[in-house]
Parts: C-alpha cells; sequence; structure tokens
C-alpha cells in the first residue's frame, strides 16, 4: 500500500514556500508583468532560501531532494499567484539533463549556480518547421576538431534574455544530442517575440549560425538519442503540470473568497448552487490533477521512467484542463470584475491556456496515452 500523504518533510517545504510567495503575490507578479520588469527579487529570495535548488544533488550545494520537492515548490509559488515560468525550465529540465547525464566536471561546473541562483540556463528544442514532430528537428551539430559547430533556428524559447546559456537539442548525426550554448555567442542572436501573455518572462526566436562550442559543451550521450531526451523531458511536465495545478488553486481560491463575499439576492452568490457546484467540481479536479502529478513525480523520482513517461503525459493533460476551467470560472464568479484588470483575474487567461500548448500540447499528451496506454495506432 502507498502512503497517499506526502511527507512532513514535504509539507513544511510547501509551508515555507508559501509564506515566502506570500509576501510577494499577484499584486508584485503582475506589476512585474505590466511594467517590463523580472521577478529577481522572488527569484534571488527563493534560490537564497534552497528552494530552486532543493532538487540539485546536496554535492553540488543542492538540497539533494527529487522533482517532486522541485515541483511542490513550482505549485506554491503558482499557488500563492507567482507562477514562475523559468521555474520549469531552468532548475527543472536543465538541472535534470545535466545532473544526469554530465560529466562530474559538468555537474560541478554547472549546478552550484542553479542551487544558488546565481545562473539560469533555458531549453530550446521548438523550431518553427519542426513543432511538435520533435523527429523533424533540423538544427545540426558536426564535429570541428574536437569540438562542434551548430547550426538552426529554434522558436518560442523562453528566458534567453534572462540566461546565461541555452541548453540546445541538435541533431549530431542522426540522433538528438544536447549542447549548452552560451547566449551571445558568436554567431548567436534571438529576436523577442511580441506574446499577448501578461507574464514577466520573455519568448524568443534563436538563429544559431555556425556557432562554435567546445567539445565539453556535449551534454550526454550524442548517440543516446530519444530516451536521453524523454529523460530530461519528464520533469518538464511534471513542473508544467504543477505550475498549472499551483495556479489553478490561486484562481479557485479567489472565486470561493468573492462567492462567500458577494451577495445580490440577500445571500451570498456562493449559496446559489450554480455557483458553488462549479467550484467543488473544481476542487475535486484539481485535486485528481495533483495526485497523478505527484504520482509522475514519485515514479520519476524512483527510477522507472516509462510508467513516469505515462504519468506526466496525464497530469500535463489534466493539469491544462483543469486550469483552464479553473481560471474561467473564477471570472464567472466575479462578473464583470472578473474581467476587471483590478480582481486580476483577467490577466491570467493566456497563462491558463499555455498550460495546453507547451511544453507538450493537448493533443500530443492524448496521442501518447492513445498509443501506449491504449494501444491504439498511431496516425502520424
Ligand atoms: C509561452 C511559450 C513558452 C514556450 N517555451 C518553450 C521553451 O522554453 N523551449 C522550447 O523548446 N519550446 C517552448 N515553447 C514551445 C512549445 O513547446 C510548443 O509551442 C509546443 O510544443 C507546440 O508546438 P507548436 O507550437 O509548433 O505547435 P504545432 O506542432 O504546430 O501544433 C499545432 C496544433 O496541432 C496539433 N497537432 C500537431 N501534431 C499533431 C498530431 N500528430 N496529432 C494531433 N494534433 C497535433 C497540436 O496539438 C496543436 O494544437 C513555448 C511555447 C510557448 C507558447
Amino acid at each position: 500500500m502507498t502512503d497517499f500523504v506526502e511527507s512532513a518533510e514535504r509539507r513544511e517545504l510547501r509551508a515555507a514556500v508559501a509564506r515566502l510567495a506570500g509576501r510577494y503575490g499577484e499584486a508584485y507578479f503582475y506589476a512585474a508583468a505590466r511594467d517590463g520588469r523580472k521577478t529577481t527579487e522572488l527569484w534571488r529570495e527563493a534560490a537564497a532560501l534552497g528552494y530552486l535548488g532543493v532538487a540539485v544533488p546536496a554535492e553540488y550545494g543542492g538540497g539533494g531532494g527529487d522533482i517532486g520537492d522541485l515541483a511542490a515548490v513550482c505549485e506554491e509559488l503558482a499557488t500563492a499567484g507567482c507562477p514562475l515560468l523559468l521555474m520549469v525550465v531552468s532548475p527543472a529540465i536543465v538541472g535534470t539533463m545535466i545532473a544526469r547525464f554530465g560529466t562530474g566536471e559538468q555537474r560541478r561546473r554547472w549546478l552550484p549556480g542553479l542551487a544558488d541562483g546565481t545562473a539560469t540556463y533555458v531549453f530550446g528544442i521548438t523550431e518553427p518547421d519542426a513543432g511538435s514532430n520533435t523527429h523533424r528537428i533540423a538544427t545540426r551539430a558536426r564535429r570541428d576538431g574536437d569540438g562542434w559547430v551548430l547550426g538552426g533556428t529554434k522558436t518560442y524559447i523562453s528566458g534567453v534574455d534572462e540566461a546565461s546559456h541555452v541548453l540546445v537539442v541538435a541533431r549530431a548525426g542522426d540522433r538528438p544530442a544536447l549542447f549548452m550554448v552560451p547566449v551571445g555567442a558568436p554567431g548567436f542572436t534571438h529576436r523577442r517575440i511580441d506574446m499577448g501573455l501578461v507574464a514577466p518572462e520573455d519568448q524568443f526566436t534563436l538563429f544559431l549560425d555556425d556557432v562554435r562550442l567546445p567539445a565539453d559543451a556535449l551534454i550526454g550521450d550524442p548517440e543516446a538519442g530519444f530516451d536521453q531526451l524523454f529523460a530530461g523531458l519528464n520533469p518538464e511536465r511534471i513542473m508544467a503540470a504543477s505550475s498549472a495545478t499551483g495556479m489553478a488553486r490561486w484562481a479557485l481560491r479567489k472565486a470561493v473568497r468573492y462567492a462567500g463575499e458577494r451577495a445580490v439576492w440577500g445571500v451570498p452568490i456562493g449559496a446559489h448552487q450554480a455557483i458553488s457546484h462549479p467550484l467543488a467540481k473544481l476542487h475535486v479536479e484539481i485535486e485528481a490533477a495533483r495526485l497523478l502529478t505527484q504520482k509522475a513525480a514519485a515514479l520519476h523520482a524512483a527510477g522507472d521512467l516509462k510508467a513516469a513517461g505515462e504519468a506526466a503525459n496525464m497530469a500535463k493533460y489534466a493539469a491544462g484542463e483543469v486550469v483552464c476551467a479553473a481560471v474561467d470560472q473564477a471570472i464567472q464568479t466575479h462578473g464583470g470584475n472578473g474581467l476587471a484588470s483590478e480582481y486580476g483575474l483577467v490577466q491570467a487567461l493566456a497563462t491558463a491556456r499555455l498550460t495546453r500548448m507547451a511544453p507538450v500540447s493537448r493533443e500530443m499528451a492524448l496521442n501518447f496515452v492513445a498509443q501506449f496506454s491504449l494501444g491504439l495506432p498511431r496516425s502520424y
């Protein structure tokens, strides 16, 4: 029988992160987004308290925890109104890839900065012509003496302006390989994409024009292929699901508070079942998505990558759906106020929508379940 309650240590971590994030909250987050600032103060404080590095191995300055701990940090930040997009990328995906596949020297070089928050690394896999079809990636890495030369284009890459390096997925021969590419290296240019998201982080298109890299820019085995890649993508899905369930909790909490206070027929609107039942249903669905996410994290931490892959896709799907429903219902509960900036909900619409699309789209998550869980034929 498995324990369905998180460890006391994990619960304490959640409570501590909630206290920190509560001092910032949505007002801080959306003011930063509106004014074109980053959430540097929160990021630094979270790092100093050990939250960003909670899953980095202790020998490299981290907390020695696992992806479930990092996911708990991410969820609590989002629950307080601060869904930090780069949490999903820098400590989660890049941190996992380096900790898992890097050499001892690479771990010593890259991980301590992630743990203390002095370094941010982002991740580039998406390409304009490949999109969801990772097998079509055209960015190439060719050997050049001891080193490598990279050429290609990546798009929708988050946080390039905040990072020192991008972990780029490029084809070395036939197989996808991973390279730490310094932002601004000769031949590296990036262009900001104008997005409709209200978020402090920006997205970029990257152009890699014969970017020369030393041999040790390669992380892992260039022959390992998709298995190596997917071992790193599961944490990203788990983190995206955590951020989404956190944001869903945030929206539900606002809706419940409002439904308990607002009275237009002499009783709080929350007394009407047309208001209370959708909120109760959301509470159930959020809890279901959280349980799936925690299961995926536990399987990943236990090293069962196949089962973790299935659970991570299911969690990401469930969380993406529930966050869209939660923000929508919170707006509905607020009536006209739901669309006023002052109530802080309308700003969250596009971010909630994002989890349906990234890091893997709703349809690709369902394709995974149809093929691998249900054994149905592949359409593509
Ligand atoms: C805000 C934001 C941040 C992002 N950050 C990053 C990042 O940091 N790094 C990074 O590498 N990428 C990032 N992405 C990219 C993101 O991962 C992709 O947008 C996502 O994987 C979908 O790819 P696409 O946009 O090319 O859509 P497409 O692949 O063009 O798909 C378009 C639509 O068709 C559907 N579709 C495609 N193929 C199939 C199929 N076989 N069956 C059924 N439906 C299908 C999709 O589900 C989708 O609905 C980010 C995107 C956004 C919006």
